[in-house]
This record gives structure tokens, C-alpha cells and sequence, in this order.
């Protein structure tokens, strides 16, 4: 099936702004959502479909290679193709994106999907839910290449030790909360625009704890949390890019009165390579060759991400040329599939001359395979981009 326009998809012209992709990305990510489509497999496909489309659209440098070259110019980055959002949840496809499942379903049932306390059904609630901690990874190519693991300093709310997160003075300083019960929580009906629904929420008076203290703790006055520092261990899998969020559940700041803590939420960063640009999950090396060379050809080393490799430069190679070693690019995000590495060829042209030098040049200069005679294959700059992407 041939694949469709990207702008056609989210439904907006070819000149629309960041802003609008963005809110038309949101828009069918609320329309096509799963949750939303039980069990509706074309929902499913159309939820991907402007994932696909957002991924492109939303990033300026694939937008640009996308609007000059078509689908050929970003398929096999890391947006794109059938199967790419294998193995990963709606919600991982909404995370990696930025946003947030909860987000998406506050705009059609007017309030999150778990209930005010931050909890789902059926666990028993306690205190209020601890806050996402974001933090940025800065990771190089050679790190994105393997995978890593990284112990990582913070500072965070940790649980009060002296009550053991309870909050309270001492045991005989927590009564039952009169609101609740206990329970922790209250139901109530509410009415949307899909029926009635019931939702059950953290008890206002306690917070979810189902507990009123009476006596609060001296050092965290209460709360049952303080600042404190912790360092984290933190694996970050291969072939992440910048930009994308990677969520570990329960390692954000700890919950107020022993409440479930929230997740730690890492973005990634991209350290600039000194000798690589990464293309998608392709990396590019820049090769100067000098005029003899490319001419005669030559064996030259060309440095990878895990050590060096030698290259053939053919007799006769010019400017321009892309040679490929495959798979010593960068591995895709839960696939098996690698990148290659591409080497261009650049051919050095002396930018100072010596007496000698200029010599030899001049006799050159008039020799008869020394006149440019470009074939079709020598100057196709767009077979060239369809060679690296397609
Ligand atoms: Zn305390």
C-alpha cells in the first residue's frame, strides 16, 4: 500500500507552523487513541499512522529532508517504515513524543484516566503521589552505540527517615480519617460526553492516606518527605536519539505520607561527535582524499564508534562519492536493525602551491585524462541522497 502524504494525515497544509502540527498531532492522538477504540484495529493503525507523521513533521531537520525529497528522504531514519512502533505501548509512542497519556485523556473524559489521587483502581491509596523528576542524560555516539549504564546524582524529596515517611510523631499520633473512613478515598458520578462515569478520587480531607495525623514528625513537619540526595542507576538502552523521554517507574521524588513516588522521567541529550554526524540511525564520515589518491586509489583508515577500519579508495573516485559500511552505524530502539556507516569522499584540492608543485601542475593541467568528462553517475547528487536514505 503506498503510504500516504504526511500532511494529508494530520490534516494540515504544507506551510502550517510547529504550533499547529503539534495541536493536529494531539487532536488524532485523542481521536485514534486505543483506550479510547477497544479493540479497533484500524484506530490502532490510524494512531500510528500520525505517530509516523509527527515524528517527521515535528522535527525540523526531517520535515525539510521530507518536503524536498518525500517519503524516500526519511524512510529508514528513525521515523518511519511499517512495524517501527513494534513492541512499543500507545503510551510509549505518546511519551517518546513528550506527551503525556494522562494529558491526551484530560481532553475527553475532563480529567485524567487515574483519578485524583493518583492511583488506579483497586490498590489500596495512601498519601498523595510523589512528583515526576525530569533530568537530562547527555549521552555520546560510541555510548548511543552500546547502551549504558549511569549512576547519576540527584537531588530529590526521599522519604522522612525518622517517621518512615508516616508523617506522625509516633503511632499513637494517627487517627482514621472521618471523611473516608479510611478508605482513603471518595466515589462520585460524574457525567461526559461518552454517559456517566463513575470516578473515585483521593479524599480531600486526607489526601488518600485514609489517616489524619495529629501529632506531625519535627523534621519533615508532617509531610513525611524531606530533600535528600540520591544516586540513581539509571540504564539507558541503545539507540536513543535526542530529544527522546525514557520513564522509570517509582524513581522520582518520594509521596507525601508514605504515598507511591513518582517516576523519574530522563530526557535525552546528544553530545556533538567530533569526527561523526548521525543521520537517523546511520552516522556519516567526512573523508579528504588528496588528488593523487583518489586517482590511483589507495587503502585509508577510517575511524568507526568501537575502533578503526581500512577502506579501499578505487582508482578514479571523485568528490562526492558515499561508500557504506554496513552495520557499523547505530543500532535502532528495541530492534535488531543497525545503521550503517557512510564515508564521503571529499577530494582535496591544495590550497598553496610550492615552485615544485605548481610545476608538476602545469604539466598536468593540459593532459588528456586530466579534462573533466563527468558521466550520469558523476554528477546525480539526488541518486547520491537515494543511495544514503532509501
Ligand atoms: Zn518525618
Amino acid at each position: 500500500m503506498a503510504k500516504r502524504d504526511y500532511y494529508e494525515v494530520l490534516g494540515v497544509p504544507k506551510g502550517a507552523g510547529a504550533d499547529e502540527i503539534k495541536k493536529a498531532y494531539r487532536k488524532k492522538a485523542v481521536e485514534h487513541h486505543p483506550d479510547k477504540n477497544p479493540g479497533d484495529k484500524t484506530a490502532e493503525e490510524k494512531f500510528k499512522e500520525a505517530a509516523e507523521a509527527y515524528e517527521v513533521l515535528g522535527d525540523a531537520d526531517k520535515r525539510a529532508r521530507y518536503d524536498r525529497y518525500g517519503h524516500a528522504g526519511v524512510d529508514g531514519m528513525s521515523g518511519g517504515g511499517p512495524g517501527h512502533y513494534e513492541g512499543m505501548s500507545m503510551d510509549d509512542i505518546l511519551r517518546r513524543f513528550g506527551f503525556d497519556s494522562d494529558d491526551i485523556f484530560s481532553e475527553f473524559f475532563g480529567g485524567g484516566r487515574r483519578g485524583g489521587g493518583g492511583f488506579r483502581g483497586g490498590a489500596r491509596p495512601r498519601g498523595e503521589r510523589g512528583t515526576n523528576l525530569r533530568i537530562k542524560v547527555k549521552m555520546t555516539l560510541e555510548e548511543i552505540a552500546t547502551g549504558v549504564n549511569k549512576k547519576i546524582k540527584v537531588r530529590k524529596q526521599v522519604a522522612c527517615t525518622t517517621c518512615n515517611g508516616s508523617g506522625a510523631r509516633d503511632s499513637s499520633s494517627v487517627d482514621t480519617c472521618g471523611t473516608c473512613r479510611g478508605s482513603g478515598v471518595v466515589s462520585r458520578v460524574s457525567q461526559t460526553p461518552f454517559g456517566a462515569m463513575q470516578t473515585t478520587t483521593a479524599c480531600p480531607t486526607c489526601n488518600g492516606s485514609g489517616q489524619t495525623i495529629r501529632n506531625a514528625c519535627n523534621v519533615c513537619k508532617g509531610d513525611g518527605r524531606v530533600f535528600g540526595e540520591e544516586t540513581l542507576d539509571v540504564d539507558i538502552p541503545a539507540g536513543v536519539h535526542e530529544g527522546i523521554q525514557l520513564s522509570m517507574s517509582g524513581k522520582g521524588n518520594a509521596g507525601a505520607k508514605g504515598g507511591p513516588p513518582g517516576d523519574l522521567i530522563i530526557t535525552i541529550e546528544e553530545a556533538p561527535h567530533e569526527e561523526f554526524t548521525r543521520e537517523g540511525n546511520n552516522i556519516m564520515f567526512e573523508l579528504f582524499v588528496n588528488i593523487a589518491d583518489a586517482a590511483i586509489g589507495a587503502q585509508v583508515e577510517v575511524p568507526t564508534l568501537d575502533g578503526r577500519a581500512r577502506i579501499k579508495v578505487p582508482a578514479g573516485t571523485q568528490s562526492g562519492k558515499i561508500f557504506r559500511l554496513r552495520e557499523k552505524g547505530l543500532p535502532a530502539l528495541q530492534s535488531y536493525h543497525r545503521g550503517d556507516l557512510l564515508i564521503h569522499i571529499n577530494v582535496w584540492t591544495p590550497k598553496k602551491l610550492n615552485d615544485e608543485e605548481r610545476r608538476l601542475l602545469e604539466k598536468l593541467r593540459e593532459m588528456p585524462n586530466f579534462q573533466p568528462t563527468p558521466g550520469k553517475e558523476d554528477r546525480s547528487f539526488f541518486d547520491k541522497v537515494k543511495d544514503i536514505f532509501g
